[in-house]
């Protein structure tokens, strides 16, 4: 409801500029699928391989992904030669609606199949898709993201990581930081300056793929998180050799590469569906017998999470058909992440007002509260994702 409202609103201002909302539905194969997903994760959840907590996505399992990757449900859009399923964009929402609803921990296949897996394909030489992309399907390949540097979040086109040229291949000098998992994944692919830096900020970078296990000169350094955990890293590099065949796509184009990225990265459920089960937990406690303010609070956040779900898979649809929906997706990302920070704010609220004591409710609610604060940070901080809705309504 309140994302109609806001795109009504946003219409009045900007008369003549439209954001793409058009309805769209889930394919019928979906349907199949999804009961396939559920029956996995209860099977494996049964078998004790994995178990629901807060973090949800943020969770690392190497032996569900791998059940996943056997299953066909990790780079299900990719061609079958490569290991993908040849399923659609929309077959895949499926699939992801599912593990996040289930509070799956996915975070060792995460990165590559949404993002870098996509990246090797439109950009990698038959070489890199052939070496890379039938592992990550499999489930046996994990990849992080090296784009932050100190001083280098949001204004990303400040990097000042520099591969620079050598004998059969480039040398490495610089850091990263909150890399994800870079202390347990096999690979990064980061963006790195390969040319000094000019009048057109967004020229000379580019996107290099770098074997974290292998390499000589790279040095990864913990950073604790607030719930307490070890996930984020600060990645040193000194005069780390990459070989030729690192390099992602062609030099000097990384800028363009990473930004074409971002739609896929911002518009998923998971922008609004990381503590589904913190609601779903919420609605088995108070069962039918809440009162009629707890009724209310609950009732907005599923009209909300409704209205989310509508605009985010419209969104899946026109990427679909091949669009580029930068601004639909940043404020599909922006009202998702703030939805989902309210949510153990409300949870927290009406345990209180209803006096609910359920261990496994709480357990859950404070390890959500505790990772909430990340949700309007990662992906793009509100603030920047605001300016390139306004941007792009011409409204600055
Ligand atoms: C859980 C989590 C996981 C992450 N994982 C990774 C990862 O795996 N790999 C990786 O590379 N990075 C990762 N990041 C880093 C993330 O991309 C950055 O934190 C984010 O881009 C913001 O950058 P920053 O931290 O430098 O903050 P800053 O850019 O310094 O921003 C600080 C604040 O200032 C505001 N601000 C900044 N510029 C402007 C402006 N021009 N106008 C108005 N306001 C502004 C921001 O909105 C924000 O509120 C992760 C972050 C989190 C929270």
């Amino acid at each position: 409801m309140r994302v109609s409202l806001l795109l009504s609103r946003f219409a009045v201002k900007a008369p003549g500029i439209h954001l793409r909302f058009s309805p769209a539905v889930l394919p019928e194969t979906g349907a199949n699928l999804r009961f396939e997903v559920r029956a996995l994760l209860e099977e494996t959840r049964a078998a004790g391989m994995w178990l629901a907590e807060g973090l949800s996505w943020w969770g690392r399992n190497p032996e569900l992904s791998r059940a996943l990757g056997d299953a066909g449900f990790i780079g299900m859009t990719w061609p079958k030669q490569y290991g993908g399923a040849e399923r659609s964009q929309l077959e895949r929402y499926v699939v992801t609606e599912e593990l996040l609803a289930a509070g799956a921990p996915t975070a060792f296949h995460w990165f590559a199949d949404r993002q870098i897996g996509p990246s090797i394909l439109r950009y990698g030489t038959e070489e890199q898709k052939q070496r890379f992309l039938p592992p990550i399907a499999r489930g046996e390949l994990s990849f992080a993201v090296g784009m932050s540097e100190p001083d280098s979040g949001s204004d990303l086109a400040s990097i000042r990581t520099r591969a620079e040229r050598t004998d059969g291949g480039w040398r490495l000098n610089g850091s990263k930081i909150w890399t994800s998992y870079a202390h347990q994944a096999e690979y990064c692919v980061a963006l790195v300056r390969t040319a000094p830096r000019s009048d057109d900020r967004h020229a000379g970078m580019s996107q290099v793929i770098i074997d974290l296990r292998n390499s000589h000169g790279i040095t990864v350094r913990p950073i604790i998180d607030l719930p307490g955990r070890h996930d984020f890293n600060e990645v040193f590099f000194e005069d780390t050799f990459l070989p030729d065949d690192c390099l992602l796509g062609s030099p000097g184009d990384g800028w363009a590469q990473v930004t074409s990225e971002l739609a896929y990265e911002r518009s998923g459920p998971e922008r609004f569906l990381t503590n589904f089960h913190l609601l779903c937990a919420l609605i088995d406690v108070l069962g039918g017998s809440a009162s009629a303010a707890a009724d209310r609070e609950v009732g907005r956040l599923v009209s909300r999470l409704w209205a989310l779900r509508t605009a985010s898979v419209s969104v899946a649809a026109m990427l679909e058909a091949g669009g580029t929906p930068n601004v639909e997706s940043a404020l599909v990302k922006d009202l998702g992440t703030n939805f989902q920070q309210e949510l153990p704010e409300v949870v927290r609220r009406v345990a209180a007002d209803e006096e609910i004591c359920d261990r496994t409710l709480l357990d859950v609610l404070g390890q959500v509260v505790l990772a909430s604060p990340s949700y309007t940070i990662q992906g793009g901080a509100t603030e920047i994702l605001r300016g390139i809705v306004a941007r792009g309504l011409r409204l600055r």
